[in-house]
């Protein structure tokens, strides 16, 4: 078992209030809730934004249960501001399913949300239902907490293994995060897709200063990936000032720097390969995250016959798995 916090002094002395935590009903969609004594900023953690990506579910489950423990057992630990586990898509994750209708993860459009705003919410179902709930369960945090700064870190997996990575906006704060996380960097995948949480998380939508990433923490059925989420919320409360650098055990670091050390710190998205049912689309196998490929290279086949690479790249999220809207992501090396 991975510990949260560094184990120090034993007290009884408790410096953070346990608002709520889960008792495992999957179609529960809180995690949990932590409000520290000192008023800080909100980090809204979502897992399973993806129904068949339980790691930072479980992971979320694991931290608020620490987060519990912690203060009883150091009696210097205290948070500042608020964390809250969410569950994106819980008829999904119900049913281990990517998704029932449509990715829950390309929704989130200004207009697709104002549309579905308008609607009777008894006559939303699937992910236009979820969509909706999920983000009136955060705009209810926001309005109860009113915090000064609000992150947002949308935790992942992928289908294929090899290597754990942060997508970013193009905000400087979602980057530094990122880098500081101890994760690769993958930058400027905004523009290759819509509607995901980097899309739509922001001041100009939420009405308060807004940071968003997404972590990706492994494949979806590692048991480390479930650490890997762990280790990265830890991070990430680290970074944010939510808890203090000697409350946290280096091993967080460690174990992703472990995963990461041989994989380029920041690169770029250079294109997605867009596929639909009838492309009968299929990856060749053994294909790996960051995987180097070159110009020319066969990498998977359609209906129309042999895909291959134009230029040498990196792959990123080969697709293994039936649901899904891109085949793969090619990314280059760069700097930040
Ligand atoms: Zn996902």
């Amino acid at each position: 078992m991975l510990l949260l916090l560094a184990y120090g002094t034993r007290s009884r002395k408790t410096s953070g209030l346990i608002v709520s935590g889960r008792n495992g009903n999957m179609g529960q969609r809180i995690i949990g809730e932590y409000e520290g004594s000192e008023r800080g900023p909100l980090l809204i953690c979502i897992g399973a934004m993806h129904g068949n990506e339980p790691a930072g579910v479980k992971a979320l489950e694991m931290m608020f249960k620490m987060l519990e423990v912690e203060p009883i057992i150091n009696e210097s630990f205290h948070y500042r501001g608020k964390i809250v586990g969410v569950i994106g898509n819980t008829k999904a994750y119900a049913q281990k399913k990517r998704f029932l209708e449509k990715d829950l993860n390309r929704q989130f459009r200004e207009m697709h949300i104002e549309k579905i705003r308008q609607q009777d919410k008894a006559e939303l179902e699937n992910e236009d239902l979820e969509l909706r709930e999920l983000l009136e369960f955060i705009e209810d945090q926001i309005r109860t907490y009113k915090p000064e700064k609000l992150y947002i870190l949308d935790l992942h997996t992928t289908s294929s293994r090899g290597g754990i990575f942060c997508l970013t906006t193009n905000d400087d704060e979602s980057i530094d995060i990122a880098v500081n996380l101890h994760a690769p960097v993958v930058k400027g995948f905004l523009k290759g897709i819509r509607g995901t949480t980097l899309h739509y998380f922001k001041e100009e939508n939420t009405k308060v200063p807004t940071v968003a990433l997404t972590f990706e923490s492994g494949q979806h059925d590692e048991p480390l990936s479930i650490n890997r989420a762990i280790a990265a919320v830890t991070n990430c409360m680290r970074i944010i000032g939510s808890v203090r650098v000697e409350d946290v055990e280096n091993r967080h670091d460690k174990l992703l720097n472990e995963y990461s050390k041989n994989l380029p710190k920041v690169s770029e998205l250079l294109r997605r390969h867009d596929i639909t049912p009838e492309a009968q689309f299929k990856m060749r196998p053994n294909f790996k995250n960051f995987q180097r490929l070159s110009a020319g290279e066969i990498i998977a086949d359609d209906i129309n016959g042999p895909i291959d690479v134009q230029e040498d790249c990196l792959l990123i999220m080969p697709l293994y798995q039936t649901q899904g809207e891109e085949g793969f992501f090619l990314i280059k090396e760069t700097t930040i």
